[in-house]
């Protein structure tokens, strides 16, 4: 636990106190308030539940719920389309693989850039170590590396300072927030650097401008010089077209299985063991999956403990063979683990099942995620016509799981 940082007990009990806690406030109060950065460890108007949210201890529907418990759904809208975003960026990535693989490319070509150019590798490290000179943007990267944490608009003006005024490129700046974050997700984060980038919505960029970053950060930042004056969009492949989510294939499960957690969703709970239980629990840390260099430990020290919360006799694997040895170990005939969306956790889970002793993955989806990912095919927009239609099937009823391919 020492890694962890103190604002984030890894524990469902933790985040449903703060999800309890900030209910009442995702109406107006966060309409209002949510786009000022009011600096570490003053985030009050914002939930930070992320973290809790991308490790499954939370999942979107329970967030909404909690909002709706409280306010009308016209009132707690802003709320419900911020949470709603991340159901769309993870839809949108499911449905595109290739784009993730292409970033993970990127950065293989980087470091190798990194490592020859020694003007580039100076520039970088002054922005990861915050020795820029700007001064907020110092800020957010030490705050970044001590907390685990950044605020909303403080990722959009850090993305937009690292691309436009820094002229680093935009996949080095991804790589140090996934390394950094405790929500740091292969879909959200590399979507949303995309976007400020104009990769992601074709042409549209995001500039950070001083006399924004001084109204909206509570008087700490009055005068920021120096900052790029135009974003101009960064060439890139265009995006690919969107696919089609694998089909659900349902695997009875049998006696002799295991459960396997990890790092995008530690809940065993809604995996419907509970009349078959399991022999032993895993968890597979695939952290090291998101970057050539080396991720903070309170990354996965944070996901680990949030699995351990749920399950808490379970051995760590990091590793396709660290599975087999364990699978062999138990005398499993077949694997049960939630769902693995595109990002490290299902590059290690294929990596598993191309080896020759790999035994049957039972992997559930959860029927939120069945429902909602396949409505990512174009923007945002066309995909929040569907929010009411989500609220009323997963957040006024119940989400379970469903079985997905193995
Ligand atoms: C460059 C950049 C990188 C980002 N990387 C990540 C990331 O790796 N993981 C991640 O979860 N979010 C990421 N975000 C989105 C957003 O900044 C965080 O989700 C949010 O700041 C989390 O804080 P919170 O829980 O207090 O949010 P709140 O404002 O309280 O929102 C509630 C929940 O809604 C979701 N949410 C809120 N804003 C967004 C958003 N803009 N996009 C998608 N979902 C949102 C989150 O799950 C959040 O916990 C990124 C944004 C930018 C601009």
């Amino acid at each position: 636990m020492a890694d962890i940082p103190e604002h984030f007990p890894p524990t469902r009990a933790a985040a449903l106190t703060r999800l309890e806690a900030f209910a009442p406030k995702t109406a107006g109060q966060y309409a209002k308030g949510r786009n000022v950065d009011f600096g570490a460890g003053r985030h009050e108007a914002v939930s930070t539940l992320s973290p809790y949210i991308r490790a499954r201890l939370l999942t979107e529907p329970e967030v909404a719920r909690a909002a709706l418990d409280h306010h009308r759904a016209a009132d707690a809208d802003k709320f419900l389309s911020e949470v709603f975003w991340r159901t769309y960026w993870k839809g949108w990535m499911e449905l595109r693989p290739a784009v993730w693989q292409m970033y993970r490319a990127d950065l293989n070509r980087l470091a190798d850039e990194v490592q020859t150019q020694s003007g580039l590798r100076q520039r970088w490290e002054d922005a990861c170590l915050g020795r820029t000179g700007i001064a907020p943007f110092d800020g957010w990267a030490k705050e970044l590396t001590q907390t685990g944490y950044l605020h909303n608009h403080a990722r959009m003006w850090f993305a937009s300072i690292w691309i436009f005024t820094l002229k680093l490129p935009w996949q080095l700046g991804a790589d140090f927030f996934l390394r950094h974050l405790l929500d740091g997700d292969a879909a959200v984060n590399t979507l949303s650097w995309r976007w400020v980038a104009g990769i992601q919505t074709v042409g549209k960029t995001y500039l950070a401008t001083e006399s924004n970053i001084a109204k909206f950060t509570d008087g700490r930042f009055t005068s920021v010089p120096g900052l790029a004056s135009d974003a101009p969009a960064i060439a890139y492949p265009p995006n690919p077209a969107a696919g089609l989510l694998p089909p659900a294939a349902p695997l009875p499960l049998v006696a002799r299985h295991g459960v396997l957690l990890h790092g995008d969703d530690c809940d065993p709970a809604p995996l419907r063991i509970n009349d078959m239980p399991p022999l032993t629990f895993g968890y597979l840390d695939a952290t090291q999956g998101h970057s050539p260099w080396q991720m903070a430990p309170h990354v996965a020290a944070f996901r680990r403990a949030a699995a351990r919360d749920r399950a808490p006799d379970l051995s760590v694997m990091d590793s396709a063979e660290g599975i087999a040895l364990w699978a062999q170990k138990h005398q499993l005939d077949q694997i049960v683990t939630p769902y693995a969306p595109v990002g490290p956790v299902q590059d290690v889970l294929q990596a598993y099942r191309a080896r020759p002793d790999a035994l049957p993955l039972n992997q559930r989806r959860r029927d939120f995620e069945e429902a909602a990912w396949p409505l990512a095919t174009k923007g945002f927009f066309p995909f929040r016509k569907h929010i009411p239609d989500l609220v009323n099937r997963f957040v006024r009823g119940q989400g379970t799981f469903s079985l997905a391919a193995g």
